[in-house]
């Protein structure tokens, strides 16, 4: 399986090696595209470091088709705030489920920021109306689900309505990722949803719709959703029409991940102190052995 990633523009290189090391630890054969070479996240106080212009993604494209290496079996790719970054990335993935009508598409992570105000104007076109049409698999969080179509989740109904609308523009797979609905397991867990589209052999269609439950961590950590959506992918190939233990392994990682994290960056900052962005670098590495094989530790219930 060959996987085509590309990093992202905003939380930029540690984060590449998210998107990377989770499918090469999974068996995946990955060729990774560096939106941006960054000396660190953007959630230092300082960052310094190049972005990758549209002309240059394609160029690098144009390199791998003249060696006709451009068939993959899936595309992720990361935040990005410029639209003719987007639209390219759109175009390349376009021409690849050409070369590979089979070729699942997994927009990454969110698409913009989780409050109104910081949305750029113009990109919101073109994510609704190119990124999601082509998208397979896409993982947004309430806000983005919502604004994408129009519709407030106040309920589990109708957040199954709003997954419905998102399978209407295109991706057969959506979880959202976190969400405002009261938690059953008590206030500090924090609740997901996720839906699948699948076609059965004779023509037919269901949806399989699952809802999860995590505990909630009070520390903000930078390149969870990336990790989430690298997982959700390798799972999800692994059970392609089984969304429950794709979801309760990518979960259940995210899980062990983050306890990790968290347990660590307290040892780092010492009692009493807010661990700082640095100390809350996810803990990858010595999470191998979980992501190869996660305990699992959250289930997923169907709804
Ligand atoms: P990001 O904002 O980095 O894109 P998300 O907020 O979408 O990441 O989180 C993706 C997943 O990561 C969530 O579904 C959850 O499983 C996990 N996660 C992120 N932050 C936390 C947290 N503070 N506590 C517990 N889980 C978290």
């Amino acid at each position: 399986m060959r996987v085509s990633v590309t990093t992202t523009l905003h939380e930029a290189f540690n984060i590449s090696h998210y998107l990377c090391f989770v499918p090469q630890v999974l068996g995946f054969e990955v060729d990774s595209i560096n939106s941006v070479q960054f000396s660190n996240h953007t959630g230092y106080s300082h960052w310094k470091g190049q972005v990758l212009t549209a002309d240059e993604l394609h160029v690098l494209y144009e390199g791998i088709k003249l060696n006709n290496v451009h068939h993959y079996d899936y595309v992720l790719t990361g935040y990005t705030r410029d639209t003719s970054f987007l639209e390219m990335v759109v175009d390349i993935v376009q021409e690849l489920k050409r070369a590979n009508p089979s070729l699942v598409y997994d927009k990454s992570t969110h698409f913009f920021p989780s409050s109104p105000q910081y949305v750029p104007q113009n990109l919101y076109p073109v994510y609704k109306n190119k990124v999601v049409p082509v998208a397979d698999i896409i993982t947004p969080n309430q806000f983005e689900a919502e604004l994408l179509t129009g519709k407030t989740i106040n309920t589990e109904k109708d957040a199954v309505e709003v997954m419905d609308l998102l399978h209407a523009m295109g991706p057969d797979t959506v979880v959202i990722t976190s969400s405002d609905l009261p938690p059953r397991l008590g206030d500090r867990f924090l609740v997901s949803l996720g839906s699948q589209r699948h076609v059965h052999p004779d023509g037919s269609r269901t949806t399989e719709r699952v809802r999860i439950e995590v505990p909630k961590v009070d520390a903000v950590f930078v390149g969870t959703g990336d990790l989430f959506a690298a997982m959700l992918l390798a799972w999800t190939h692994h059970y392609p029409n089984d969304l429950k233990t794709a979801c309760e392994k990518t979960f259940s990682v995210m899980h062990h991940v983050i306890q990790r994290t968290i347990s660590h960056a307290h040892d780092l900052a010492g009692p009493g102190r807010r661990p700082s962005p640095p100390q809350l670098e996810l803990r990858m590495v010595q999470s191998k052995a979980d992501i190869e094989d996660p305990a699992i530790v959250t289930e997923a219930t169907l709804i």
